[in-house]
């Protein structure tokens, strides 16, 4: 028996656990090991017995609002922060540390409460704090390098915590230094004085304007690629007319071509499928190299030839 086995055994661990009920894309198959972390404790024994297990793959998952797992599942130890990770304190001069758990419509929702401005954007994302950092997630103008002060970020491989600054994030469009081997446990932010009033209304505005023009109600994940410098992957890709493209049950969104929505019946390889058919296209016709936002974990059919992990 493994030390990880020990672990489903004494019941802290899960084996062979669903992941699909933990992504905004409900598909995927089963994790080797899944575990809730809710404590610095439980994740050094379970970090633990990961290294006396040799290490196999390792992954952490967030809100899962930008991942795609394998209708395989994932061969190894996924971990998702809860407990003490969802924790977040704003201090009386506007600095607000957040566990990486926490969710960003959350935070947002809490800081305006408290009279701080800011992250009123994160409204609109539904990611956690984690996701957000390792993203360097943004929207409406702003992102989590602008306000961001620095992350608490445990490495995998010797158990190590260390504080990393902004610079030590480089942190820039949908990219950070965090790599494999580093888990966000927590972030601080910087925050301005802004009435609740003013915040609240600035959410509306920002949940309104999401409504009008992203998918609502259907699985996907957000923007598929990044945009290329200059331009915007949904433009080039609607201007190919590829709204509605289909692959089994993956569609471009119709709403907004960078979103691919995917139905009930979808499996994870039909949204990959149709990320790659969609980078062949533009590839061939316009030469732009679509790189994508979102993250694949597991394994696809031919291997994913996707940037990142
Ligand atoms: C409707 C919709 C709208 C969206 N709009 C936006 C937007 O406007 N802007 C934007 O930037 N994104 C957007 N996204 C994408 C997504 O919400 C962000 O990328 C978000 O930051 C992902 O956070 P998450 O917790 O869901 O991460 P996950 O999807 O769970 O994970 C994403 C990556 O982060 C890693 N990760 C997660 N937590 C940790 C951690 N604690 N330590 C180390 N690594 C970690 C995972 O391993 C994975 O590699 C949208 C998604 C949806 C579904």
């Amino acid at each position: 028996m493994t030390a990880l086995d020990r672990l489903v055994a004494g019941g802290t661990v899960t084996a062979a656990a669903q992941l699909a009920g933990l992504t905004t894309y409900k598909f995927g198959g089963p994790a080797r090991w899944f575990a809730d972390v809710g404590s610095m404790e439980e994740l050094t024994s379970l970090l633990t017995a990961w290294r006396a297990d040799g290490r196999p793959p390792a992954l952490v998952v967030g809100r899962g609002s930008n991942l795609v797992v394998s209708d395989a599942g994932f061969e190894g130890l996924v971990i998702r922060l809860a407990g003490e990770f969802a924790e977040m304190v704003i201090s009386s001069d506007g600095i607000v540390t957040a566990g990486a758990a926490v969710p960003l419509p959350k935070l947002a929702r809490t800081t305006v409460k408290a009279g701080r401005g800011g992250l009123e954007w994160f409204i609109g994302i539904p990611g956690s704090v984690g996701g957000a950092v390792c993203m360097n997630a943004g929207g409406h103008g702003s992102d989590t390098r602008e306000w961001i002060i620095d992350a608490e970020i445990l490495a995998w491989s010797t158990g190590e915590v260390k504080t990393w600054g902004r610079d030590d994030l480089d942190l820039s469009y949908r990219h950070s230094a965090v790599s494999d081997d580093d888990l966000v446990l927590s972030a601080r932010f910087r925050t301005v004085s802004r009435s609740p009033e003013e915040g609240e209304e600035m959410l509306r505005e920002i949940t309104q304007w999401r409504r009008l023009h992203q998918p609502g109600g259907t699985y996907n994940a957000g923007s598929v690629f990044k945009n290329p410098p200059g331009d915007a992957a949904g433009r080039i890709i609607d201007s190919l007319g590829l709204k509605g493209f289909t692959i089994g049950g993956a569609s471009v969104s119709e709403r907004h071509a960078n979103f691919f929505e995917a139905s009930h019946e979808a499996s994870a390889q039909d949204v990959y499928d149709l990320v790659v058919a969609i980078q062949r296209r533009v590839r061939e016709e316009t030469g732009v190299e679509l790189v994508p936002e979102v993250r694949f974990a597991g394994s696809f059919d031919p291997a994913p030839a996707v940037e990142g992990r």
